[in-house]
């Protein structure tokens, strides 16, 4: 057996495979895949094999595209059939909310070049007569979907990295990882030990055992199940007969179901409400090519619906059930990179879409491994974006409500409640049971939304349009800006750091020069490539020591980076505090009056400047206070260890009554930033865009040392920035935008050229009478053009206005009169207009207290 790899491969599922032929194919040759039966033998051989482009991320939705369109290469390369049947598939809406949710998917595909397209039902029908249409009231056309042999495409991935040079080891499991001293990886196999630099988890269904051999528990949990395959069925082979073509698959919300042709019959799978996870705490060692046993109970409910809206399936007879295991992270998206805390340990598993997403993830991973980037921004499959809060217990009940959800809506306003609270701050029942605030989940962390009037209207009503909070959200906009508001901010990430390198140290990652004692600047972070991958406060405590605030959900991607770069000598420190430190802010004119009765110092505007810091007993306890607001006002952010939040709170309050304080949530902080038109983290702020693009030149510095990413930022200032981030006005109704709409912009063709639309890579639509549906251009519509996308937004409840942000092409980014933009919302483009300066305040002299 081989005894030394560059790197090791561990599973021969379609994604363990991938990895390796992507790896070869990026020139890395020396690269062993260690399968501990045969190649297919975890979930892969037993997957139904249906694929498609859609995805809640778009950025995900890029890779499933790009997995699709490989399949015709590698096929070429492994002269292995991958049994492609690229037949399309419609989507169907039975309610409002429904259809609203298709627009809304159909709106997002187009910033994607998708060619998706609206349906009625009886158009719906007659690429799938065995339908009722009656039960429907529209439907989404995917022209990307379809379905193939999981087996015949798992070995052409291997096939295809072996003729590269790659190699693979059968009937052989990995029963121990060691790390050497050298940082080397000993993987320790029943036949022998390798010795490798890199190492890769790929074992799907055992990602989570061989996680632990290094002593990590990944978020991953595999759940039961089954799909069911019919005998053939006269209505099947009638229209194939008559159309000379195959059924397009079905997606059918209401029944949980999805349906496509298999043979001459039907292929129909659930995903049923009354889930069942497998194995939920150790994977069966011996668990070899077997199915698990069927359940129709389980998924009766599903089957009584698929027998209204599908009659003639009840007719058929049952030829196979298969149930099988297939492994889930808690938001259903892959695991995918370097792992925090370990050295060339690498995971690419919980990948549920195997044959959507297996392409994508090798192709991620592989550029991640050689290139030290994944090229594009991969956050939704990150690895690193979960915490350890992601326990077993979490995870599982995580994992069980994405399963029972996967065919659900989820709405712009929805917060899902499984596994809740997971961690609150010390103010959790205070600002729930006296204040009625309704809670939401902030990367395990409880944070306040909104504070309705009482208990009863404590809750959202769920809707794609303005909801119930609307009034509520507004009164603690307007009444922050007239007056005071206080905020429960802990949702952020906090660190701090120190010792003699610490200067250095953050020279070197961050674009700012760094402040003097006592003083706060922004600062963004860059990769080597001079994209985005942070955006913090810095607030110097001492030459030596430095407090930092960044966003939370970006944590451990963050520390991963952070520990990547620190120096080997040991002279810097970088510590998070996670909940060992709280936050509350006071926002608003009055806010310096509310501080200044709580506190002994001399907090006057010359006294305790805009960006100041320092620290100070806040109501008598110890706290470190900025003089910063996210809310644009005059605002202060107190920081605390938990034992002092109710001190302080309460002190907030008494003082503040005075002035009408209010309670406010996350909801009004994000709409006066928007008012103020402030970026924020993986919305506008993302790995795939430029400072500049940004508009973050303010806090780049190209004049100070050589930070990372330097000589790429001034490449991209040279040159210019490609796109631009803008912020609109928009002519909205009752709906705002959600983010990842189209922008349309009144353009001749020479002004676009940001969006590269892949155009006419579907199967063809075919409409009643059989005759071929000619695919318009998404983007295009007369002088009309998709030119960007939204990040962001929602209502600026102060300036009473619709506002998004969102990136054009630079040429366009400073057009600003009417006419000249439309935003699509819900399906309906709305007229829109840059606002080149923010609606509120945008000398920031409110900010600065220069204005009481
Ligand atoms: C019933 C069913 C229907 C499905 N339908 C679809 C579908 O229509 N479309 C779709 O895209 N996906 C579908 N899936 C999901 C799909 O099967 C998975 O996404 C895919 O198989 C994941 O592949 P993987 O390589 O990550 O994992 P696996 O296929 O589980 O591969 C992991 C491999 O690692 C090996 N291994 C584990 N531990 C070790 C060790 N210690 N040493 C050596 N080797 C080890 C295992 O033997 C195994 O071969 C379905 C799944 C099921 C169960």
């Amino acid at each position: 057996m081989q005894t030394q790899a560059r790197v090791v491969v561990i599973g021969g599922g379609v994604v363990g495979c991938s990895v390796l032929f992507h790896l070869a194919k990026a020139g890395w040759t020396d690269v062993l895949l260690i399968e501990r039966s045969e190649l297919t033998a975890g979930s892969s051989w037993h997957a139904a094999g249906g694929f498609h482009t859609l995805n809640g991320d778009p950025n995900v939705a890029k890779l499933q595209a790009y997995t699709v369109s490989l399949y015709e290469e590698l096929e070429a390369l492994s002269g292995q059939s991958c049994g492609l049947h690229l037949t399309g598939g419609v989507m169907m809406a039975d309610t409002a909310e429904r259809m609203d949710f298709l627009r809304l998917t159909h709106a997002r595909g187009r910033c994607l070049g998708m060619e998706t397209e609206l349906i009625t039902p009886t158009e719906a029908q007659a690429m799938f007569p065995l339908m009722d249409a009656s039960n429907f009231v529209g439907a989404l056309w995917d022209p990307v979907e379809g379905h193939l042999d999981p087996s015949g495409t798992t070995h052409a991935y291997a096939k295809a990295a072996q003729a590269l040079g790659a190699s693979i080891e059968l009937r052989n499991p990995v029963e121990d990882i060691t790390q050497q001293a050298d940082g080397t990886w000993q993987v320790v196999t029943q036949n022998g030990t390798v010795k490798a630099e890199h190492v890769v988890n790929a074992a799907g269904l055992w990602a989570r055992d061989v996680g632990r051999l290094v002593g990590l528990e990944l978020p991953v949990l595999a759940m039961e199940h089954m799909y069911l395959i019919t005998d053939e069925m006269p209505e099947v082979v009638a229209f194939n007969a008559e159309t000379g073509r195959e059924l397009v698959g079905v997606i059918d919300f209401k029944g949980e179901i999805y349906t496509r042709q298999e043979r001459s019959g039907l292929l129909l799978g659930t995903y049923e409400k009354a889930c069942k996870p497998w194995s939920p705490i150790n994977t069966p060692k011996d668990f070899g090519q077997e199915l698990l046993p069927p359940d129709l109970d389980r998924i009766a409910p599903s089957l009584e619906v698929g027998f209204r809206h599908f009659p003639a399936f009840e007719q058929a007879g049952i030829k196979q059930v298969i149930n099988g295991p297939f492994t889930f992270a808690p938001d259903g998206n892959p695991l995918v990179g370097p792992v925090r805390g370990l050295t060339n340990f690498w995971c690419a598993c919980g990948v549920m879409a195997g044959f959507s997403q297996g392409g994508g993830v090798g192709l991620t991973l592989a550029n991640w491994m050689v290139h030290g980037d994944p090229g594009f921004d991969v956050y939704g499959m990150d690895v690193a974006r979960f915490g350890e809060w992601t326990t077993l217990r979490y995870t599982n009940a995580k994992v069980r409500e994405n399963y029972s959800r996967r065919f659900s809506i989820r709405f712009p306003n929805e917060e899902l409640p499984a596994a809740r609270p997971q961690q609150t701050t010390p103010l959790y029942d205070i600002l729930q049971r006296d204040r009625f605030a309704v809670m939401g989940d902030s990367w395990g962390m409880e944070t306040p939304l909104w504070f309705a009037p009482s208990q009863e209207e404590a809750r959202d009503v769920l809707s794609f349009h303005r909801s119930n909070d609307f009034a509520h959200v507004g009164h603690e906009v307007r009444q922050t800006r007239a007056s005071v508001g206080v905020s429960d901010i802990s949702n952020f990430a906090k660190y701090e750091v120190y010792g003699s390198g610490a200067e250095d140290f953050l020279t070197r990652l961050m674009t700012n020069s760094l402040p003097p004692v006592g003083r706060m600047v922004l600062t963004p972070m860059l990769n080597q490539n001079g994209k985005l991958i942070g955006d913090f406060t810095i607030a110097r405590s001492t030459e030596a020591h430095f407090f930092m605030w960044g966003s939370i959900a970006a944590q451990t991607y963050h520390m991963r980076w952070f520990e990547q770069h620190l120096p080997d000598d040991g002279n810097v420190t970088v510590n998070r505090f996670d909940l060992n430190l709280v936050g509350l802010t006071i926002a608003g004119p009055r806010s310096r009056e509310v501080l200044s009765a709580l506190c002994d110092e001399d907090v006057s505007n010359e006294a305790f400047r805009f960006m100041d810091h320092r620290a100070m007993d806040v109501n008598g306890a110890p706290c470190r206070v900025n003089r910063i607001s996210y809310t644009g006002e005059l605002g202060y952010e107190l920081w605390m260890a938990p034992a002092w939040q109710r001190t302080v709170y309460a002190g907030i309050k008494t003082a503040g009554a005075a002035f009408g304080i209010v309670d406010f949530g996350m909801r009004a902080l994000l709409s006066m930033r928007l008012e103020k038109n402030f970026p924020t983290w993986f919305a506008e702020l993302r790995p795939i865009y430029g400072p500049f693009e940004a508009g973050m030149d303010r806090w780049v510095d190209l004049s100070t040392a050589d930070f990372i990413g330097r000589e790429a930022a001034i490449r991209e200032q040279s040159e210019g920035p490609k796109c631009r981030r803008v912020s609109f006005v928009i002519e909205a109704e009752d709906a705002d935008v959600m983010g990842d709409e189209p922008i349309w912009a009144r353009v001749d063709e020479l002004a676009a050229g940001l969006i590269d639309a892949p155009h006419g890579h579907g199967a063809p639509r075919f409409d009643a009478a059989g005759e071929l549906v000619p695919a318009d251009n998404p983007q295009i519509d007369g002088e009309w053009r998709v030119v960007g996308w939204v990040t962001s937004g929602g209502y600026g409840h102060h300036v009473r206005a619709s506002i998004a942000q969102g990136y054009v092409p630079a040429s366009l980014a400073s057009h600003d009169e009417a006419g000249m933009f439309e935003i699509e919302i819900l399906g309906i483009r709305r007229a829109a207009r840059i606002n080149r300066q923010a609606l509120v305040d945008p000398s920031g002299a409110r900010m600065r207290g220069v204005i009481q």
